[in-house]
């Protein structure tokens, strides 16, 4: 393989450096032979998508090949790395394609029947949770996903999937496995057990309160909100005529969103960017995420951290330091000074290959 040098600042600390990258390893002494791709200009860890399901299209769920081309399309908006956040299908074949994404997988949603969307996830019964979380964590790669709380339409309303006991249970199991849980939650009810039995983070979280939110900052339970993916709450309660509470929930949980996520950024919450690309929300969106992010309090330094390098620390991965993975974006101008320079990296270099370039 050819050894690249690119010369740039690198973020986060802004310094003009000299890189190498041979082997799909950053190194930061002088390769010789290099071929040099970059002088002058800006580098930052290529981007994650820390919600993401690659396996899932507005119809639910896809073929391989579909999914393939998810994955293209997120990187070639820049994302490297993805935390999936459950996929009805099997995608460990991509993870061996070089030119795809990094793809960090969390098995299947675990719901109940009825109370998630269907063809998904697997539908258990609430006593089976710790069976079927071991299960999952087996099948994944260091994550499990779980449906916090969902319509029930008998109350007419969001309701909890799980009592306090049994998910307690269940993420000791996970733990004990070495695997993080993460949860779907849209209200507020579903939060405070969860949190309490040690959960690893929260998807969405529109029904934080303060005090859940103090309990998030004091355990460093992280917060993945998809901001963009909110957008979607007028149009499902629009469509629930016949479970009206809920309707007015989750319109109330809509107008409230930027100020719920401005407190948890502000209360010290990890947030990282996620899309929740799959269903409703197309592929290629972290820029627009990121954005979000800095709409709803974040500096633009911290909005690019949530989609880059902080995002990338919490999954397991360093920034640009010697022998790092060599995933990395470069832009001509500081994105810093403008959030929109995200959208057109100048390069894109996947496990050290370009994977694409634009010649000025
Ligand atoms: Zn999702």
């Amino acid at each position: 393989m050819t050894a690249l040098h690119l010369r740039g600042a690198v973020l986060p600390d802004g310094g003009e450096r000299d890189l190498w990258v041979v082997n799909g390893r950053v190194r930061t002494t002088e390769v010789p032979g290099a071929t040099t791709v970059l002088d002058g200009g800006y580098l930052i860890p290529g981007f994650v998508d820390a919600h993401c399901h690659v396996g899932i299209g507005p119809g639910g769920p896809v073929d391989l090949d579909t999914a393939a081309g998810q994955a293209e399309i997120d990187r070639d908006a820049g994302t490297l790395l993805i935390r999936d956040c459950g996929s009805p299908i099997d995608t460990t074949p991509l993870q061996e394609r070089l030119d795809l994404p990094r793809i960090i997988r969390a098995g299947r949603h675990i719901a109940r029947p009825r109370r998630y969307i269907r063809h998904l996830g697997v539908e258990i019964e609430p006593d089976d949770l710790p069976d079927q979380v071991a299960r999952q964590a087996a099948a994944g790669d260091g994550w499990v996903k779980l449906v916090g709380d969902w319509i029930d339409r008998e109350k007419g309303d969001l309701a909890p999937l799980w009592s306090d006991d049994v998910l307690a249970e269940a993420i000791r199991v996970a733990h004990d496995a070495g695997a993080r849980v993460t949860a779907h939650v849209f209200g507020e009810d579903a939060l405070p057990g969860l949190i309490e039995a040690g959960i690893d983070c929260i998807e969405h979280g529109t029904g934080l309160t303060p005090e859940t939110t103090a309990e998030m900052a004091r355990r460093g339970t992280a917060l993945v909100p998809t901001l963009i993916n909110i957008e979607n709450f007028p149009g499902i309660a629009a469509g629930a005529e016949r479970f009206p509470s809920y309707a007015r929930h989750m319109l109330d949980l809509y107008e409230n969103v930027t100020r719920t996520v401005a407190h948890a950024i502000e209360a010290g919450v990890p947030v990282y960017a996620g899309t929740d690309a799959g269903g409703g929300i197309a592929h290629g969106r972290i820029v627009d995420e990121v954005i979000a992010l800095h709409r709803a309090g974040m500096s633009a330094e911290q909005a690019i951290a949530a989609g880059s390098w902080s995002a990338r620390a919490w999954l397991g991965y360093s920034g640009l330091t010697e022998g790092a993975a060599a995933d990395l974006l470069a832009f001509a101008d500081d994105p810093r000074e403008d959030l929109e320079t995200l959208r057109n990296p100048a390069l894109v270099v996947l496990r050290g290959r370009v994977v694409r370039q634009t010649v000025r």
